[in-house]
């Protein structure tokens, strides 16, 4: 039947996104088989158009929707401060306690030897190349509170402290073996507030 393999397609398309199960991905195909013609358009067409518009910010790696990122081009964010992140995801959760004017440096991941993931495979060439062009002063450590996060610190760390630039880490008190995108904006704000300078 036609219009079933068209319908268990979409459930099957659904089933593979993060945090939805067969019966979520079922329940979700049936509902958008009742909805207006336009409202599913509409889904369909953002859909099609992050994919086709939203790329990397040339200067942070950031989500953008042109050359820079909304906070790269925002002559009033504070170019001396940098926050170091494992995800744009992370960039999101910061920005969210209104805590930060600085900008932020987006790695596209977290050291991780067992997977094959070693400083170049991340944006670290990157992230030191703009210390100078941009007269950074202050790098906060912002990636997660587990083990591939604290190693990326350590390491980051290690590289910078030598280069005069002031190095912080969140204050703990985030919860441990976690992501940061989970912790809640208060308990943010106050890591990011509480930061401490780390002796590498
Ligand atoms: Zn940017």
């Amino acid at each position: 039947m036609a219009s079933g393999s068209l319908l268990q397609a979409l459930v099957d398309e659904l089933g593979r996104l993060p945090g939805i199960g067969p019966k979520s991905a079922q329940r979700i195909a049936f509902h958008l088989l009742k909805v207006a013609d336009e409202d599913a358009r509409r889904l369909a067409d953002a859909i099609v158009d992050v994919k086709e518009r939203v790329t990397l910010c040339s200067r942070c790696f950031n989500v953008a929707e042109g050359e820079l990122c909304d906070i790269c081009s925002d002559t009033r964010r504070d170019g001396s401060v940098l926050c170091v992140v494992e995800d744009p995801r992370d960039v999101a959760a910061l920005e969210k306690t209104q805590e930060f004017r600085g900008r932020y440096h987006v790695l596209h991941g977290a050291l991780n030897p067992i997977e094959g993931v070693g400083p170049d495979q991340l944006r670290v060439r990157e992230l030191l190349s703009r210390l100078d062009d941009e007269g950074v002063t202050e790098v906060i450590l912002c990636t997660n509170p587990n083990l591939e996060g604290e190693a990326t610190a350590m390491y980051l760390a290690r590289l910078l402290k030598p280069l005069g630039t002031r190095v912080t880490r969140l204050a703990s008190g985030l919860p441990v073996g976690g992501d940061l995108e989970y912790a809640d904006e208060l308990t943010l704000g106050r890591a990011l507030e509480g930061r401490r300078e780390v002796d590498a």
